[in-house]
């Protein structure tokens, strides 16, 4: 409470660029305005080597610095800046139903406070006017490590589960924070497709 009464009367500095913040809430008006979501032509993941996978970029510059002060800088408040930016690049032949977040394990979630993949599907979900639905849970904590090399893959397979009667119908936007090597959104997709989703697109802020 004392760290959120220090955050609104200091001057703040934008995560992206470090100018000083005035009236913006999340990035300054030169970040905000150099972000656009984009559908990548191919996807690293099955079964869609065709696009699938909407990204506001490479996980560099503005996007890295972001991110990061949205996952462990505590700035919570940028979910809403780039969860807009991601819902305007939606689409709209995608035709998604709703929004489903890549779960943190409960103990990580715990730690941190929050899941930032939530944050941002929420502020999605609330852009596009389509329910975010917390469909999936994690069923094991997994090494940060396990997530950033494709032989995480193998650990990955078996960490998620769709919670009983939460899967929604129509095309699903799967959101997480970023993509390294696809192990996380392939293992997330994979128990949808099983659990009978019907068509799965992804978001994230950064590859
Ligand atoms: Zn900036």
């Amino acid at each position: 409470m004392l760290a959120g009464l220090w955050r609104t009367l200091l001057p703040r500095a934008c995560p992206g660029c470090g100018a000083q913040l005035g009236a913006e809430v999340g990035l300054c008006r030169a970040c905000r305005a150099g972000l656009h979501a984009r559908v990548e032509s191919h996807s690293p993941l099955r079964p869609h080597p065709e696009p699938h996978l909407l990204t506001l970029g490479r996980y560099r510059g503005v996007g890295r610095r972001a991110v990061r002060a949205l996952k462990f800088g505590g700035a919570r408040d940028l979910a809403g800046v780039l969860g807009q930016a991601l819902a305007a690049g939606v689409p709209p032949d995608w035709d998604v139903g709703a929004v489903v977040p890549v779960p943190l394990h409960p103990s990580r979630q715990r730690q941190r406070g929050y899941n930032q993949a939530e944050l941002l599907a929420r502020e999605v979900a609330r852009h596009l006017q389509i329910p975010c639905v917390d469909a999936l849970s994690r069923t094991r904590a997994t090494r940060q490590q396990a997530r950033q090399h494709a032989a995480g893959r193998y650990e990955m397979a078996g960490a998620f589960a769709v919670k009983t009667g939460r899967l929604p119908s129509g095309p699903l936007l799967l959101v997480d924070d970023v993509m390294t090597s696809g192990s996380t959104l392939q293992a997330c997709q994979d128990v949808l497709h099983a659990a009978g989703a019907a068509e799965i697109y992804i978001a994230v802020i950064a590859r």
